[in-house]
């Protein structure tokens, strides 16, 4: 099998994976993309109001848009799953192997975002974004004045419930203990909300509707059940991020998550990573660019250093005569 050698690695065909990948083709670096899928997590957004410069959009459109801009600076892409990451002895090569092949390469961008964890009811698939959502601060806007459920673990079942209560009607916050867990804070200003029920001891067993969600079906700890007539249900379960094809090679934090410093640096020299599955605080598409961006400068950077260049600064400056362009 003859290996591919790139100066730059991408893994993931979400925001910051494509980003990185655009910013590092615009320099005219060989680059490859690997990608299980176009768009990841884009392709759960079929409204998309909050990304800048966009009055209304939705996540794939997006995710086809940037990769058409990736694909037109000359990088390259192809559907596979990294399965291992490894060190070459000898050189500061890495060696990338997927299902299907092998790369070298100088540097590598880690982009391989997560996915948000099912509540695994009956049709719960079947109404995904027609009243099922697994992203309160992304689509708790949609819900002005309507009924809402929310229904998930710890504190993401609470900041759930505290966003559904400034724009819904009425929140019911569904869970299985006794006790709601975590902040106390929170919890002291989720009691004193009128517009939201506090359902502990159950579970949410199945949803229901015509077209859209109209109603959830509860079990509580005696076994009995009762309908709730609901527009929307958040369910927020927390999500997974899958990085044991490279968590050997840098630092993981206790949430799962990458750890990145400036610019999306690892702990490994030759590492670089952005987006949700990394330690930044916001997990919206338009950090996701951001920092995606900046990851791919830096790849791009640390590659141009291995060969003795000075790399670029992304607010570089040329003075033609008298006067001074700013890129
Ligand atoms: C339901 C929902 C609604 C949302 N709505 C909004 C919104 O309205 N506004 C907003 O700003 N944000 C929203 N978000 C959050 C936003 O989608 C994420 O912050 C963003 O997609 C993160 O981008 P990412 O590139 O880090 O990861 P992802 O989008 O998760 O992409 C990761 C990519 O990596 C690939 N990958 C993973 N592992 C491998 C591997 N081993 N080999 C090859 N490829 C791999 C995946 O296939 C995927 O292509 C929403 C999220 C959800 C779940």
């Amino acid at each position: 099998m003859s290996v591919e050698q790139y100066e730059i690695v991408v893994v993931g065909a979400g925001p910051a994976g494509l980003s990185a990948g655009i910013f590092v083709a615009r320099q005219r670096a060989k680059c490859m993309l690997i990608t299980k899928d176009l768009g990841g997590q884009l392709n759960l957004i079929p409204k998309l109001e909050n990304y800048p410069g966009t009055i209304m959009s939705s996540g794939p459109l997006l995710a086809k848009t940037l990769e058409n801009q990736y694909l037109t600076f000359g990088g390259e892409m192809t559907y596979d799953t990294v399965q291992k990451v490894e060190e070459i002895e000898g050189t500061t090569d890495l060696r990338i192997k997927t299902v299907r092949a092998e790369y070298l390469t100088k540097a590598l961008v880690l982009a391989p975002g997560k996915v948000p964890n099912n509540l695994g009811v009956e049709n719960e698939v079947q109404y995904q974004n027609k009243g099922v959502h697994y992203c309160t601060k992304c689509d708790a806007p949609f819900y002005q004045g309507r009924v809402t459920a929310t229904v998930g673990v710890g504190g993401y079942l609470l900041e759930s419930g505290i966003l559904l209560s400034r724009m819904a009607s009425k929140v019911y916050l569904i869970y299985r203990g006794g006790q709601l867990g975590g902040d106390k804070e929170m919890i002291e200003s989720l009691k004193r909300k009128n517009n939201v029920e506090l359902v502990p001891n159950s579970s949410v067993t199945s949803v229901k509707g015509s077209n859209a969600l109209q109603q959830i079906q509860i079990k509580d700890s005696t076994g009995s059940s009762k309908t709730l007539d609901v527009d929307g249900l958040f369910i927020e379960m927390g999500s997974k991020i899958n990085l044991d094809f490279v968590k050997h090679l840098i630092k993981i934090n206790t949430k799962g998550e990458i750890e990145v410093t400036d610019g999306g640096k690892t702990t490994h020299p030759a590492i670089f990573a952005a987006g949700d599955a990394t330690n930044i605080p916001y997990k919206q598409i338009v950090a996701a660019c951001g920092d995606g961006a900046a990851a791919g400068l830096s790849a791009f950077n640390y590659v141009e250093k291995l060969k003795g260049k000075p790399g670029i600064r992304s607010d570089w400056k040329k003075t033609i005569g008298d006067t001074v362009f700013h890129y």
